[in-house]
């Protein structure tokens, strides 16, 4: 995640702060110090309620990175390496290197969580009902620190993927069903089904009741089904990919142009073919690609004189992939620079296919239909 800085790093994982967290961290210590606390305990400083209020919010972020280190350590001794945990606006992620590859380790992965939290619940509870004098301002922020980790586990707990609620569901589905993608695509629909429900309630209560807690739960809503809908993308990606080479998904019926070719003859080809691209080579060496872009930004008048080596993206600038790469590594790389197509060729410089991004989206509908 990006517009993070690095705090710490704990076992080797390194633990991040979204800037979104430093206006939490000032909302929440503000409310604690000025409303919060007076409210709980009177007459005491100023000073006093802010250091309070202060060390509370403190607190409450060490109780939502515990509730991620929960989750990173099962995940450790399950042998799945954590990337990092960021903290951020409504709590943590801990970043895997890879899913959980069965249903029982994502069940168990994910049921730390909650139960860190419950955990934290019950002896920063205990400790308030057994052992502190009540009425004190002090007693109060552990009171409050044990409310918001019952919060943090009950919260977790809604079955909307991809909260931790929504992982245990998914888990328990993927279990019996034997099937991942199946699971995500009932546990995310869900998920979908509860945002919404959220997004409603919240509106319901904004125009009736005049209550602005619903413009949190509209943007919650939001932010879960939108999470859901990525992460079931990126999986029906990965899925689709997984160990596939790009020799297996490129087109090979290639058509070529000759450099020589006018663009009124290659008109025709966009015509005939249909193809967004064409290879342009000549005997046996590749010189490009030429676009039907390319071709629409010539004025019209001047095709019967203008030849394709005019107009074409050089070798150069064209990517070039080989046939045995890994086809999710060069679809990731097509998409983060924008690339359309890319040219497949041997080490040799035999061209070989074409890959296009039309053909892998294709691909991917296709797994989504009959994948499962
Ligand atoms: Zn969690």
């Amino acid at each position: 995640m990006n517009n993070s800085f690095r705090l710490m790093y704990i076992r080797d994982i390194p633990v991040e702060i979204h800037i979104s967290w430093l206006l939490i961290f000032f909302l929440f210590s503000i409310s604690l110090a000025q409303g919060y606390f007076p409210l709980m305990v009177e007459g005491l400083s100023s000073q006093v309620y802010w250091a309070t209020g202060i060390i509370t919010t403190l607190l409450v972020f060490a109780s939502v990175l515990t509730h991620e280190l929960g989750h990173s350590f099962v995940a450790l001794s399950e042998n799945i390496p954590i990337k990092k945990i960021t903290l951020f606006i409504f709590g943590g992620v801990a970043q895997m290197e890879e899913e959980p590859t069965s249903a029982k380790t994502e069940l168990k992965v994910t049921a730390a969580g909650p139960l860190t939290s419950f955990a934290l619940a019950v002896i920063t509870g205990g400790l308030y009902y057994l052992a502190l004098p009540p009425g004190q301002i002090l007693s109060e922020a552990i009171f409050f620190v044990a409310r918001v980790n019952l919060i943090m586990a009950v919260f977790n707990l809604v079955p909307a993927f991809p909260l931790d609620g929504g992982r245990l569901f998914r888990s328990i589905i993927w279990y019996f069903g034997k099937n991942m993608l199946k699971a995500t695509r009932i546990a995310v629909t869900v998920g979908s089904m509860l945002s919404f429900f959220a997004m409603g309630f919240g509106f319901v209560i904004i125009f009736f009741q005049g209550n602005l807690f619903g413009i949190w739960l509209i943007f919650l809503g939001w932010m879960i089904y939108q999470a859901g809908q990525s992460s079931y993308s990126q999986l029906v990606f990965k899925d689709t990919f997984s160990g596939v080479k790009v020799s297996k998904i490129m087109s090979t019926n290639l058509q070529t142009v000759s450099p020589d070719a006018t663009l009124e003859e290659l008109v025709d080809y966009f015509l005939r073919y249909k193809y967004g691209a064409f290879p342009v080579v000549y005997g046996s060496t590749t010189h490009g690609i030429v676009t039907l872009q390319e071709m629409k930004e010539v004025p019209r008048e001047k095709w019967p004189y203008t030849t394709v080596a005019h107009i074409l993206t050089p070798l150069k600038e064209t990517m070039v992939i080989n046939p045995d790469s890994d086809a999710a590594e060069v679809m990731m790389k097509m998409a983060n620079q924008n690339i359309g197509r890319a040219l497949v060729m041997e080490d040799d410089g035999e061209l070989v296919g074409l890959l296009s991004r039309t053909d892998m989206m294709r691909l991917i509908q296709m797994h989504m239909v009959l994948g499962e």
